[in-house]
């Protein structure tokens, strides 16, 4: 009898180890390390990952596996390796670790079903099961005692398939297909027989006598343009037949995606390709650091280098930022290697992620196209890893387990020996310093591939706006530049820096600001429901009419939301037309891409929005981007804010004049000498790198050191702060003379939902063994943490500040 280690799903400290169970005689051979089980734990059954069997347990007296969950493995040896390695990196649990590698659709629930794909046969036994059915329930076969070696015998033989049945709202999707029900040369007979005037009939049985296949209804409908009556007609003549066939989500219409081919490449991009071209051949770990302005073509190099990997039968993975995860971005991997590519988006329904995910565990795709966490791709055979626009801070996951996808890629790609590759316009200080170092190999394009200039950058001062007499949000100059723009009948993108603005309400008369009564935070007004709103908590209220500090009435809204921007800009130039873009216009699925392409088909003027309209858009007629407010990042409480400036300005400048048309950015500031903006308006990516790296030499900032953050929340405040004081006091007794503790002190949100925060950093040169300390000291308020509901997060590389 063997035992079976696993990782139980309790997400408590005393829980993160393994716990050893026997192997009931009849799951004998059948459980393989990465397959999920049920066990007994206490008086609960409760799913577990199962990480290794051993011949025999220390342990004298051992409780049994009741099931299995899956049948065959759905972690990959190298994803359970990787899982350790992650909870160990970030301090998470096993179990966090693990469950975040899986699709939603596989944590939630655990029914599944067999479905029969062949229709050769099966063994006696399992004949007798399906019984002459496509699909049986699992229960129906745990019910059958047949042993579960057969079945997996045809699992793996490919003549029996196990589905996960995501429930509720996200059933399996199936089309019905239509095909002839009688041998051509009848159809053709019925055909003659069938009165003239019974035109629409007469045209689908010519459409079928033409091409006599199966083809989708509603494909059907649109290309003979015939109605659902004509169809059930002929189906009910027994002239046509229907089936439901079960088909992925396809998000994508694949067929409408026009395929492409490798472009030749320009002598920059063919410099920076024959490296990483010897890495994917030889097998090599390395990392890149491809620094390109945007146009430069590495997209391109992208494609050429997975071609490569596709050519020596591996598998790709490309992250791409949620925000950039665009159709236009979809259809260029689409167009080059058609279906072998998954998609991987965090809008999906849990049913489409699930589908995608499918593809990838079935090796029916060989490149997955992905936000974050696409990074536990289970591909078996990664010949490359490629991270697009690596300085995107929504790389890293803001909770349990808070990792990065940048490090988890460079851990898979050493697990794999193959090359890991990051992009990027603005490459992030840590890379770049890297790169500088020799750690990761740099190439650079420093041309447009159209050898197109980027766009020139015109600062304005918005200070002289205001003594000029000028209290709008437009600059004059930005207005006539709208305007010319307007006459020429081409288009423009308006960026409003809107993180750290919001239109809170201020009482005129006595300046009380309304904020959320659980938050330290200002409220934010929403015009549509004339209501305030935190961001933070869910709590809201109706907008007052006087102040409920003085009583006046002379309480309003303030700042600078995109509603306040669209209606000044209305007033200001009331012939535009103008799509606004921002978290409330964009809140429902898709609507993000009907915007887009309804401003990219030309129909409206301006699109105005928030920074998530810096990135990836291709607008032919372009030709003038605004920034409206660029300094309103640099002024938040982290040491990233000139970077983030400076990376946001030259993300948005590249959306202008990307084709043709030549194109214009004027930057609206009351900062206009701060180096992140100076030197942004002239791209100057060296002189900002060399005097940010002064910057953070001086201060003590990544990549000078690494970081950790503590963060101790809970309804008591003096009980937060003595916690943060015991943590500090802990740490400072364990760590070398040359680690700065910073702490505690408030967070910058200081309370969230009713609870106090405070922090302490940990600024560190060399602390191999900050982890465990860390744990350690964070285990002695187990009991606080179990039964007085205080909190303790630990951040090993902080990115939020807040
Ligand atoms: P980036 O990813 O650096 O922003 P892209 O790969 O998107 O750059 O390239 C910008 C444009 O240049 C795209 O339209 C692309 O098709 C085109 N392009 C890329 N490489 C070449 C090449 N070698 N020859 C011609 N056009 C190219
Ligand atoms: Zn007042
Ligand atoms: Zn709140």
């Amino acid at each position: 009898m063997s035992v079976a280690k696993v990782i139980v799903d309790v997400p408590a400290k005393q829980i993160n180890q393994t716990f050893d169970y026997s192997i009931p005689s009849k799951l004998e051979h059948v459980i393989t390390p990465g397959m999920r089980v049920t066990v007994p734990f206490g008086p609960r059954k409760v799913m577990g990952f199962v990480l290794q069997i051993v011949p025999e347990s220390s342990f004298a007296k051992l409780k049994s596996i009741t099931d299995v969950l899956d049948l065959t493995p759905v972690l990959t040896d190298e994803l359970l390796k990787l899982g350790q390695w992650l909870a160990e990196e970030t301090i998470s649990l096993y179990i966090t670790a693990y469950q975040v590698m899986l699709p939603q659709a596989l944590k939630s629930q655990y029914k599944k079903e067999l479905v029969r794909l062949t229709d050769g046969e099966l063994t006696p036994d399992l004949e007798s099961l399906f019984a002459g059915r496509d699909v049986v329930t699992y229960e129906e076969f745990t019910q059958s005692m047949i042993p579960y070696h057969q079945l997996l015998k045809a699992i793996h033989r490919g003549d029996i398939q196990v589905d996960y049945l995501v429930k509720s709202r996200i059933t399996k999707k199936t089309e019905t297909m239509i095909k002839p029900a009688i041998a051509n040369h009848l159809l053709e007979e019925a055909y003659l027989d069938m009165p003239k005037q019974a035109k629409k009939q007469r045209e689908l049985l010519t459409y079928f006598i033409q091409n006599p296949e199966a083809i989708k209804k509603k494909q059907l409908m649109s290309k003979v343009n015939t109605s659902a009556s004509t169809v059930k007609t002929l189906l009910q003549k027994g002239l046509l037949t229907s089936n439901k066939l079960e088909v992925y989500r396809n998000p994508y219409n694949d067929n409408a995606i026009q395929r492409t081919a490798s472009l030749p490449l320009t002598i920059q991009q063919e410099q920076a390709i024959i490296p990483i071209k010897q890495a994917i051949a030889e097998k090599i770990h390395d990392v890149f650091l491809l620094h390109g302005v945007t146009g430069s073509g590495k997209t391109e190099i992208y494609l050429q280098a997975i071609e490569d990997v596709i050519k020596e039968g591996k598998e790709a993975i490309v992250l791409v930022p949620e925000i950039s995860l665009t159709p236009q971005m979809v259809h260029r991997f689409k167009g080059r290697f058609g279906s072998d590519v998954a998609v991987m988006h965090s809008a999906l329904s849990s049913g489409e992620k699930y589908d995608e995910w499918r593809k990838i565990y079935r090796k029916e795709v060989k490149v997955v196209v992905g936000a974050r966490s696409a990074i536990f791709a289970p591909f078996e055979n990664l010949g490359i890893i490629i991270i697009d626009e690596e300085h995107e801070t929504s790389y890293k996951q803001e909770d349990q387990p808070r990792y990065h996808a940048r490090d988890v890629a460079i851990e898979r790609g050493k697990n794999h020996q193959c090359p890991v590759i990051l992009g990027s316009a603005t490459p992030t200080l840590e890379s770049y310093a890297r790169a500088n170092k020799d750690v990761y190999k740099l190439a650079t394009l420093s041309k447009r591939t159209n050898e197109k200039d980027m766009p020139e950058v015109e600062i304005v001062d918005m200070r002289n706006e205001l003594h000029q007499g000028n209290r709008t949000m437009f600059s004059r100059k930005l207005k006539e530049k709208i305007e010319a723009c307007l006459q020429k009948k081409e288009q423009v993108v308006l960026m409003l820096n809107r993180r750290g603005y919001s239109t809170f309400v201020m009482c005129r008369d006595c300046g009380h600001v309304k904020e959320c009564p659980h938050c330290d935070i200002a409220l934010t007004y929403h015009k549509n429901s004339n209501r305030l709103k935190c961001h933070y908590c869910s709590y809201e209220e109706p907008m007052p009419t006087v102040c409920p500090e003085c009583s006046s009435d002379l309480i309003r809204y303030f700042g600078t939301g995109t509603q306040r921007v669209e209606e000044a800009l209305t007033q200001l130039i009331p012939e535009a037309s103008i799509i606004r873009m921002d978290v409330d216009t964009t809140r429902r699925k898709g609507a993000h891409e009907k915007l887009l392409n309804k401003f990219g088909r030309g129909e409206a003027d301006i699109l105005l929005g928030t920074q998530m309209i810096a990135k990836g858009l291709d607008f032919e007629n372009v030709t003038l981007v605004g920034v409206l407010t660029a300094d309103s990042m640099l002024h938040l409480p982290d040491f990233r804010s000139s970077e983030k400036t400076f990376q946001l300005l030259t993300q948005v400048s590249g959306r202008a004049g990307r084709h043709e048309l030549p194109g214009e950015v004027i930057v609206q500031t009351y900062t206009p000498d701060h180096y992140s903006i100076e030197l942004a308006s002239t791209y100057n990516f060296t002189d900002f790198y060399l005097k940010e790296m002064a910057m953070r030499k001086t201060f003590h900032y990544p990549p000078y050191v690494f970081l950790a953050l503590i963060t101790v929340s809970h309804p008591n405040q003096v009980k937060v702060v003595q916690t943060t004081q015991k943590i500090v006091q802990s740490l400072l007794a364990s760590v070398k003379e040359d680690t700065i503790i910073l702490g505690p002190t408030p967070s910058p949100m200081a309370r969230i939902k009713d609870r106090y925060r405070y922090q302490c950093m940990v600024k560190y040169k060399n602390e191999p063994n900050l982890r465990n300390i860390i744990r350690n000291i964070v285990n002695q308020f187990d009991d606080d943490i179990q039964k007085d509901d205080l909190l303790i997060a630990v951040d090993m590389q902080p990115y939020q500040m807040m």
